[in-house]
């Protein structure tokens, strides 16, 4: 086994499962919905190989459901995260010498346990307590999470075999060695497997972490850790340690072993951490790694030639998915009139009918947003626009917070083109429109390249293929994952690697091969194999 030149299996993307009625999976998930609705789950610490329970804890409630109390997380204190942190710089020096395929298989084993056994505790965990539909919970939570450890793997395979020429006499070799110190992941609320490949990707190429998880959504971060660690993830890999942002961060930030930031999450808060970093550049012990994947201001571009009724659908979709809560969302668009002519009356009614409430119950395409927090805010750039000059509210506007965090999908109409909710990220079902006429089509390919500081994902419709090279051509900086005829969301794992540039990150590709070159330091190796006869030259005579 161990002189084998391995393979890894070729991955291939995790099929969605249909939840149709009477189905096995449909049967499990209501099973384990049920059961969870019945008991409040402990999230703990995991520091090396001890599983903690602090008595300082927070409580994690459905945001669709005040009263469905889901969970209680630990909080990590300070000497807590110091212990994290000497145990994942002590593991790392043997983590990083296990045979490469003695780590991958773990990832991999791990990726079968999420699609059998876990897959209804990562779906369920991820819908109580993130408030994702069945369908959003399945493609985030099941499917992308299991396909980031296949192919993840199979990268690193080819990663690996990537060698240098050897000339005559001389033997030349890479070797690709995990970072020396520890890998600080820090983890958004929105996508459970964004959150957990945060932590994966460094730890497969040899790295210890230090994770970090969105509040709300530590369940399913833990859910997906009992499936690592059921899988042989040895302790001290990755270190779980949910506690107060700020606090942990700034002892994680300060230590001289920290050797890379893996986040996702706002622009502001990544702008903070890497002046952090800044700070206290002088005093690591190498130069950290920095990948960020950040925030996003999605647009959708229609041409005159766009399908009318693909466009709609799309726009639906795009911006009120997961109740608009994606990276990409759409969350702008740019409209001629022609078309908006055309479907203005059929996406107004359509959205009005959308039906929203508790995830558990399937017919429902959206839930509630994820907290108080995120509905005041979603809520008042709503306000805003019901009082501002230049905008006005289509359909929806409404919203109520009494059970629990419902905001109706809204579309606006901005007559400004600059208008806020044309330029800001507001992470929630409201999608601005702006009607431009035909002949101004120029001009506005413009505006939306200038308008938001953002450039993560976008969308053009056009049948028209002129037109096709002409909008790709205009918006080529605006989006790290451009659609043609397509919604701007739902990117999948080994076909459209994701990640934006301008202010949405450092667009290093989640889950392809790009990422995880981040996690590595390379020894180049040259070995001789002559002897070295004398000092001299032959043209020194
Ligand atoms: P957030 O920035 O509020 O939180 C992200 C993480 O940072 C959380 O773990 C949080 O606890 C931590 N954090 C918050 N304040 C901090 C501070 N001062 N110091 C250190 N850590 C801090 O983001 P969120 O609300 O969880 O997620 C939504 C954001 O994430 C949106 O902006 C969205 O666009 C972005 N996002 C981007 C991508 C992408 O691939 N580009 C994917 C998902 C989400």
């Amino acid at each position: 086994m161990t002189n084998a030149i391995s393979n890894v299996p070729v991955p291939v993307n995790d099929p969605v499962r249909d939840y149709l009625v009477g189905s096995p999976e449909r049967e499990t998930l209501g099973q384990e919905l049920k059961n969870r609705s019945k008991s409040v789950s402990d999230v703990p610490l995991l520091i090396g190989e001890r599983v903690l329970t602090k008595p300082q804890q927070f409580k994690i409630c459905a945001p669709h459901a005040h009263d469905h109390h889901v969970a209680n997380c630990s909080l990590a204190d300070d000497e807590d995260v110091a212990q994290a942190i000497e145990q994942a710089v002590t593991t790392q020096k043997e983590w990083s010498r296990l045979p490469w395929e003695q780590r991958a298989a773990v990832f991999l084993r791990a990726a079968d346990l999420l699609e059998t056994k876990y897959r209804p505790a990562i779906n369920a965990t991820t819908m109580l307590g993130q408030s994702k539909t069945l369908y959003q919970a399945e493609v985030d939570a099941a499917c992308e999470l299991i396909d980031f450890l296949r192919f993840s793997t199979s990268y690193l395979q080819n990663i690996y075999a990537v060698q240098p020429l050897s000339g005559s006499g001389v033997w030349n070799r890479c070797e690709y060695r995990g970072l020396e110190g520890f890998i600080y992941a820090v983890s958004p609320f929105n996508f459970t497997s964004l959150a957990i490949n945060l932590a994966t990707a460094p730890a497969l190429m040899g790295c210890c972490v230090l994770w970090k998880p969105a509040e709300q959504a530590s369940l399913s971060a833990w859910t997906g850790l009992e499936a690592l660690r059921e899988a042989g993830l040895p302790p001290g890999v990755i270190n779980f340690v949910p506690g107060d942002a700020q606090r942990v961060t700034d002892k994680v930030l300060a230590h001289p072993d920290f050797a890379g930031l893996h986040f996702t999450g706002s622009t502001d808060v990544f702008r903070q951490l890497w002046s952090k970093v800044g700070n206290n550049v002088h005093q690591y012990r190498n130069y950290p790694r920095l990948v960020g994947e950040t925030g996003g201001k999605g647009f959708v571009f229609a041409h005159s030639s766009a399908d009318r009724q693909s466009l709609l659908n799309n726009l639906i979709r795009g911006a009120f998915e997961y109740q608009g809560q994606k990276c990409s969302a759409a969350s702008r668009a740019y409209v001629p009139v022609s078309v908006w002519n055309d479907i203005k009356d059929d996406l107004i009614a359509q959205t009005s009918a959308i039906k929203m409430g508790d995830p558990a119950e399937f017919a429902n395409f959206m839930a509630a947003v994820i907290n108080a927090k995120a509905f005041k805010k979603i809520t008042s750039y709503i306000e805003d626009a019901r009082k501002a000059e230049g905008v006005e509210i289509l359909v929806g506007g409404g919203s109520d917070a009494s059970r629990g965090y419902f905001i109706e999908p809204t579309i606006l109409l901005a007559r400004d083109p600059h208008y806020r909710t044309m330029r800001e990220e507001i992470f929630g079902p409201v999608l601005t429109i702006y009607v431009y006429e035909d002949k101004d089509l120029d001009q506005t390919l413009e505006l939306c390249d200038a308008t938001a500081a953002y450039a993560l994902t976008g969308a053009i419709f056009a049948g028209d293929r002129r037109a096709v090279c002409k909008l790709s051509d205009a918006l080529r900086y605006t989006a790290g994952n451009f659609y043609i005829n397509d919604k701007p969301t739902g990117a999948i794992v080994g076909q459209q690697p994701f990640g934006g540039s301008r202010a949405s990150g450092t667009n290093d590709k989640a889950g392809s091969y790009l990422n995880l070159t981040r996690w590595m330091s390379t020894r180049t190796i040259k070995e001789t194999l002559q002897p070295l006869p004398t000092y001299r030259y032959p043209y020194m005579g």
